[in-house]
């Protein structure tokens, strides 16, 4: 139930996508509290989802439209933007230009932004921070379902008898999934495995924790697989009927060592066979395997398993990828990745263009993906993209060489932000600086981790003269002489197409299709329940692939041969260290929302370099003294350190949350190479190579 003044929400930081109860107080102020009737969450939040409160407010935000440093009017700024953006595409073509996104815009954001440049302006170079974050996920997905389709639901962690966690922290960073969990452990005694090189706080659940040396899952899984097949432990019908691979995948993981993955011979077989012996088995997978060199193949590794016992769409059972942000998986529906076209349809594919190109009525579609988050900054900095709009994210710092990155940004011709926060790292190298609203302010859609859409409402009034995303990206589009495709006045006018074309990509047999959604009214819309795609009943309990039927052109799902590469070649010995990068509890991303939350400091409240005892002991290095971590590009980060067992040898810990602003010896994100997936296009982000010394 609300209170009669509440408003329904979503929290705006992870995955999970809970859904949160706002009550405006005193000016400006916002009282938040966990919606009971969320099916995410069930009234709980977080410590970041209840502190959002002290988030809120004007403090360091963007009121006005800046050009060059100057506050602008908003019609200078646009015109602006629009004029430089189309002369540029007239000097030297449509990829001469480009979009960097954010998985925290909301759903009708993307969409108009994906529709704007990969539409109108006739070019795929548009790619978000997803792509640091899961976009290794999507690609296997792809390759093994034909689509990129998250199987299961949250409820499989709740029916499951085994979950498997791999690369999750989940206890920080999915709270609210990892607190089901430990009621679902106490009501049935699910077993918990945790597969991690660092004892994180999810191991406080773990029957068995699996300390697996960095980067090598797809030995781990491998080994899984061949065993599942040494003690017939497969689902040999399902995989006859409904798959094609198999024989290529068992033989390429018939040659993957086990021990490469550092655990002892009994941690192996106890792993394997209680996965072997339990029907109802969930794989839980992070950015632990997305944000790797090889997280394409981490992921289908994994997904092998579960085609090939037939556990996968079933209540209870299946691999299921929990992507960081709020809406990544919104991004990804409306085809907000380089290589995406809208509604889970394929750029590579003739028809599904043509589909796009009539509806939207689009002069020039790209035939071609764009290029993805590295190769845009890449091009950025050699001169091939001339003109680069960055919307809601701070690549200058949490992109893989951010300094790099940072000069980059400086040496494009014509930089656009658009951002809440007037002064981060990315919106100092702009040209101009457009002030967006945020989180509390805006109205419109998100997706979360299982398929759910729900609502964000806006509760507070936007301050100064901030606009939603979606807005200014249509009122540069209708600038640039295409005002009909773009004459929204609303975000259900964008929600209502999106919808609709989703239709269409339904027709063509594809996943995802809310097209139920395409007429509902704006009364309809605003009072929007969270709803699980597929909508269709027939797809029973929400999930896919129960039923066998893939979205591959054979209609089977393909197991995808893969191989265990050489980590070890990656260090050297002037860097023997492999630091593994992520999140603290109760900070998100670079911190310009969670660090106005006082309270969210208390719990670590400075960068730390979390080091084994024995490494610490060779380096001189003793608690709380100074340690330089410094990389091969040239990166250099001045960390506390903190000895400690959980970490293992050779393998230290830094979260990557501080910037220029709030400690600029601290940022992690120049000592991360920007080596990347071959496949995915996704960073190395867990194992940067580094040196350590006494500061
Ligand atoms: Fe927000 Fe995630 Fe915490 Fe839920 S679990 S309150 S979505 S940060």
């Amino acid at each position: 139930m609300t209170g009669r003044s509440e408003i329904r929400s979503t929290c705006p930081y992870c995955g999970v996508g809970c859904g949160v109860l706002l009550s405006p107080e005193g000016e400006g102020g916002l009282a938040v509290r966990g919606d009971p009737e969320h099916p995410a969450n069930r009234g709980r939040l977080c410590s970041k989802g209840l502190a959002l409160g002290e988030t809120v407010g004007d403090d360091g935000r963007l009121l006005a439209p800046q050009v060059d440093g100057a506050p602008a009017g908003w019609d200078d700024a646009l015109d602006l933007v629009a004029r430089r953006f189309s002369e540029t595409i007239e000097a030297h073509g449509p990829d001469s230009v480009a979009f960097y996104v954010s998985g925290q815009l909301l759903t009708e954001d993307y969409y108009v932004a994906n529709k704007l440049m990969k539409g109108f302006i006739g070019s795929g170079n548009i790619d978000t921070n997803s792509r640091l974050c899961m976009a290794s996920t999507v690609a296997g997905q792809k390759r093994a379902f034909g689509t990129d389709t998250v199987p299961g639901t949250y409820d499989d962690l709740e029916e499951a008898d085994l979950v498997v966690l791999v690369g999750s922290n989940l206890a920080w960073c999915h709270p609210v999934l990892y607190q089901r969990l430990v009621a679902a452990r106490k009501a049935r005694g699910t077993k918990v495995v945790v597969v991690d090189p660092r004892r994180t706080a999810t191991c406080d659940i773990a029957d068995l924790h699996l300390r697996i040396r960095p980067g090598t899952d797809v030995a781990l899984f491998n080994g899984l697989l061949l065993h599942l097949w040494e003690v017939g432990a497969l689902d040999e019908q399902f995989v006859r009927t409904h798959t094609e691979g198999f024989e290529a995948a068992l033989s390429r993981a018939s040659g993957s060592d086990p021990a490469a993955t550092g655990l002892t011979r009994p941690e192996l077989a106890e792993f394997f066979s209680l996965f072997a012996r339990t029907e109802r088995a969930v794989t839980v997978f992070s950015q632990g395997v997305n944000q790797s060199s090889q997280g394409t193949d981490k992921v289908n590794a994994i997904l092998n398993c579960h085609l090939a016992t037939g556990r996968i769409g079933k209540p209870g059972m299946g691999p299921f990828s929990v992507t960081g942000q709020p809406n990544a998986m919104g991004g990804r529906e409306t085809g907000g990745l380089a290589n995406m076209l809208a509604a889970h349809l394929d750029i590579e594919d003739a028809r599904h263009r043509s589909v796009v190109r009539d509806f939207w009525a689009a002069p020039r579609l790209t035939e071609t993906a764009g290029l993805k988050a590295v190769d845009i900054f890449r091009a950025a900095g050699d001169g091939r993209i001339k003109a680069l709009w960055i919307a809601c994210t701070n690549p200058a710092v949490s992109m893989p060489g951010a300094d790099e990155v940072a000069a980059a940004i400086r040496a494009c011709e014509f930089v656009v932000v658009s951002d809440m926060f007037a002064d981060t790292d990315t919106a100092r190298l702009a040209d101009v600086v457009l002030p967006a609203t945020g989180w509390g302010e805006k109205d419109g859609t998100v997706t979360n981790s299982d398929r759910t859409i729900s609502r964000q409402r806006a509760a507070l009034a936007a301050p100064g003269q901030a606009r939603p995303d979606w807005a200014i990206f249509a009122d540069v589009a209708r600038r640039m002489g295409w005002a009909d495709a773009f004459d929204y006045c609303k975000p259900a006018e964008v929600f209502r197409e999106h919808a609709a074309l989703s239709g269409l990509a339904g027709a063509l047999g594809r996943d995802f299709d809310i097209s139920a959604l395409a007429d509902i009214s704006d009364g309809d819309y605003d009072a929007l329940a969270p709803a699980r795609w597929p909508l269709s009943a027939t797809r029973t309990g929400g999930r896919f692939f129960g039923d066998g039927a893939f979205f591959t052109p054979s209609g089977r799902a393909r197991f995808v041969a893969v191989e265990q590469g050489d980590f070890a070649a990656l260090r050297s010995p002037r860097f023997p260290y492999r630091l593994n990068t992520g999140r603290n509890r109760d900070q998100w991303h670079t911190m310009t929302r969670t660090a106005l939350a006082a309270r969210l400091s208390r719990h670590l409240a400075e960068p730390y370099l979390q080091i084994h005892p024995g490494d610490a002991a060779r380096l001189g290095l003793a608690p709380a003294d100074l340690a330089e971590v410094s990389g091969p590009d040239g990166g250099r980060a001045i960390l506390r350190v903190l000895v400690s067992a959980d970490v293992a040898e050779g393998a230290p810990f830094a979260p990557f949350h501080w910037t220029g602003e709030t400690a600029a010896a601290a940022r992690i994100g120049p000592l991360i190479s920007a080596a990347t997936d071959p496949v995915s296009g996704q960073p190395e982000s867990k194992g940067a190579v580094v040196a350590i010394s006494k500061f």
